[in-house]
């Protein structure tokens, strides 16, 4: 399938094909003896990631294991589907997501207040999970993929609280979620994601800090792919956050509302990523995922909750 990229050491990239675009978030299958499926997609993604799996040879009752770096739609939005798809997957997340999974209705809730019409577009319905199918994870964690192969988990708040990034024992593959930010593969560009509520700078670059210590051999984007350059990638993504910081905390203290703050941010940092002064539209990718509106209001919010 046209989707799906081989990334060696028995892991397949699937591009989830989220409302209908190409490159913007990224599910992965690793095939090892307990196949584990990380990151779902969306919920209306869901057959799409179905189809991927059983394309590489993944029968129903194959799936041992659905692992989610995170609770967001983009990512988990897809786990009651991929659950019903294949009934013997345990799924696995954070703790604070897990009763989220089970039963998503104030999820749901909050999610159409920040997205409005555009929910069911973008993300549709994130169905419930049976509560004993769901394994919670704490600071750390394991995941069997079978064969002395294991994915470990390890807490990495900031960009949420719900958040893991998971390193796989065999290839040494960080799976870093939304912890490190957005990164583009088509322009090497890499922009925060920091959106409301949970967005915290300390606990995001400790994050950051912690996956450098893991000693990961690569790096894997949610948004989007495999990135060899481990070291940089991570000090680019806390340089990210911290510009992105300064220049709201400035937009701030000169009274900007949100909107000011936002045109204000969104042209200071506008010579830092290649694709928003390129128009092939490859900056549509940013303002979905990562746009400055919702970005700095998730540092506002922050702001206001450190120093009011
Ligand atoms: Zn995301």
């Amino acid at each position: 399938m046209d989707n799906i990229t081989a990334l060696g050491g028995d892991v397949y990239e699937i591009d989830t094909k989220m409302a209908g675009y190409t490159g913007i978030t990224a599910g992965y299958l690793i095939l090892s003896d307990r196949p584990c499926l990380v990151e779902t997609g969306t919920s209306t993604s869901a057959p799409v990631v179905r189809d991927a799996i059983a394309s590489l040879g993944v029968g129903p009752e194959d799936l041992a294991t659905v692992v989610v770096t995170h609770i967001h739609l983009d990512h988990a939005g897809g786990v009651g589907d991929i659950a019903r798809f294949f009934p013997s997957a345990q799924v696995v997340v954070h703790e604070k997501g897990a009763r989220h999974l089970a039963e998503p209705s104030r999820l749901m809730a909050s999610a159409r207040m920040v997205w409005g019409d555009k929910l069911d577009t973008l993300f549709g319905e994130l169905s419930p999970t049976e509560q004993e199918r769901i394994v919670a994870l704490g600071d750390t964690g394991a995941i069997d993929l079978g064969n002395g192969r294991t994915l470990s988990s390890h807490y990495s708040p900031g960009h949420a609280k719900h958040h893991v990034g998971l390193v796989d024992s065999t290839t040494g593959d960080l799976y870093v979620g939304d912890a490190a930010g957005v990164y583009l593969p088509e322009t090497g560009d890499l922009r925060p994601a920091t959106p409301p509520p949970d967005f915290d700078l300390k606990t995001a670059l400790d994050s950051i800090a912690l996956f450098g210590a893991l000693g990961p051999q690569r790096l894997l984007f949610s948004h989007y792919g495999p990135v060899d350059a481990v070291q940089e990638t991570l000090e680019r993504s806390a340089e990210e956050l911290r510009v992105w910081v300064d220049l709201t905390r400035q937009a701030r203290s000169e009274g900007m509302d949100l909107d000011h703050a936002v045109a204000m941010v969104r042209d200071r940092t506008k010579e830092r990523y290649s694709a928003l002064t390129s128009d092939d539209g490859t900056a549509e990718q940013f303002e979905l995922l990562s746009g400055a509106p919702s970005n700095v209001a998730g540092i506002l919010h922050w702001l206001d909750r450190v120093s009011p």
